[in-house]
């Protein structure tokens, strides 16, 4: 993802002036939470940067958080239509001018409480999504987290304190109707009785397994542990050659994060480049740090000595028949393994849903679980929505996904 300028207000009105105003402005339908881009540039225009960043800010809360890491170059700025004639607008810089300076408006005064209590299972994009959107319409709202910080957000642009920063600003304005309660995980519903209604946003939190010989080794760990490590504590990496398995952004972000501390990378992906679920801008970044990348390679074993990892054995793949995702699917081929020496293995071949979060609600092939369009679960008053339903998805369409749902949550409970 490409870092995002930060402008002077002389800079913010000439790259607002650039903008066509295009009447069917493809920036709006390309925006997951359907921010009316030409008509916030509009204000950013007459220097109205308050109402520009109202206008944002209603639309989506995080917007600020948003500003920094929603990959523009997959949504808005990649269907901006100025592109055709130079440069596509930077919407995202746009955003970040004025988001940083005009501070969230606190309001002043709240509708009475509507009575009825909402819980809220983690404080991830889709959970924190459905609060606001359920506070701003009047129900008080408990969101637990079972970490000791909100956002559940990785990224690469902006460290995780900064994260939470960000969004306990933003949130500052919905103290009053808003309870955050963290380090405390929830996983039943029976836990929750008190509640009218339940959002479960629990995300993803298990990285999925290659089930593979010598998986347990030290030296093999997942991305997801992998970066929560060297976030903390950047020295933490001092393995020479890094070996990431996995083609979608967080294999990226892994196999940045190891070329950041010098180590040498090669990734290993069992399908072709051009079935990469990565961002081409993340994988032209590690490309141009130095990256190597085997596709049509499947790891069989990790080799170990002393109980350390050494080598990674790969096997060779081809694509066979159509799978139920529409791609082709990698079959193994009859040539001998090939031997890959590696001082670090991650693993980033995707994350599934604890089995023990929830047992009680319908789930699909024992993993994602089953929704209908208002995210409605098997169990009566109980919503589940973002990454556990869906699957990994950017940050932005997580929290219009929980507005989204926030809303027939309100709806549900003005019937009850
Ligand atoms: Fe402006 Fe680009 Fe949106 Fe057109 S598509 S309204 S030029 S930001």
């Amino acid at each position: 993802m490409s870092s995002v300028p930060v402008y002077t207000k002389t800079q913010a009105l000439a790259e607002a002036w650039r903008c066509l105003q295009c009447f069917d402005a493809p920036c709006i339908a390309a925006c997951p939470a359907n921010v009316h881009v030409p008509r916030f540039i509009r204000m950013i225009r007459s220097a109205n940067w308050a109402s520009a960043a109202e206008g944002l800010r209603s639309a989506n809360a995080f917007v600020s958080l948003c500003g920094a890491v929603c990959p523009e170059d997959v949504l808005c700025r990649y269907k901006c239509s100025r592109g055709r004639l130079d440069n596509p607008i930077d919407i995202r810089a746009l955003h970040r001018f004025v988001t940083s300076s005009v501070p969230p408006k606190i309001f002043p005064e709240w509708p009475r409480a509507l009575g009825p209590q909402v819980a809220v299972v983690g404080a991830g994009p889709a959970g924190l999504g459905c609060a606001l959107a359920l506070t701003r319409l009047g129900f008080d709202v408990t969101v637990f987290e079972k970490e000791s910080r909100i956002g559940g957000i990785p990224s690469m642009e902006i460290p995780r304190a900064r994260v939470e920063q960000t969004l306990q600003d933003d949130l500052r304005a919905f103290a009053e109707r808003l309870k955050i309660v963290t380090s405390k995980p929830i996983y039943h519903l029976a836990d929750l009785q008190k509640f009218d209604a339940v959002f479960v946003a629990v995300g993803l939190g298990k990285t999925a397994r290659l089930g593979i010989e010598g998986e347990e080794m030290t030296g093999v760990e997942s991305a997801s542990s992998f970066l929560r490590r060297t976030r903390e504590n950047p020295s933490n990496l001092t393995d020479k050659r890094v070996v990431v398995v996995g083609g979608g952004n967080t294999a990226m972000e892994a196999a940045l994060v190891a070329l950041e501390a010098g180590g040498e990378v090669t990734v290993v992906y069992r399908r072709r480049q051009i079935d990469m679920p990565a961002w081409p801008e993340e994988v032209r970044e590690i490309t141009v740090g130095g990256t190597v990348f085997r596709f049509l390679e499947v790891p069989v074993r990790i080799v170990g000595e002393a109980g350390h990892v050494i080598a990674v054995d790969l096997q060779r793949q081809e694509l066979g028949p159509v799978d139920e995702s529409g791609r082709l699917t990698p079959v193994p081929t009859n040539d001998s393994p090939i031997r890959l020496p590696a001082d670090h293995v991650i693993i980033a071949v995707g994350a599934i849903v604890e089995t023990a979060l929830f047992a009680e609600l319908v789930r699909e092939r024992g993993d994602h679980f089953v929704v209908n369009e208002k995210g409605e679960s098997s169990v009566l008053g109980v919503f589940i929505g973002g990454d556990a339903v869906h699957g990994e998805g950017t940050i932005v369409a997580a929290f219009a996904e929980g507005r989204r749902i926030g809303e027939h949550i309100a709806e549900f409970l003005r019937k009850t």
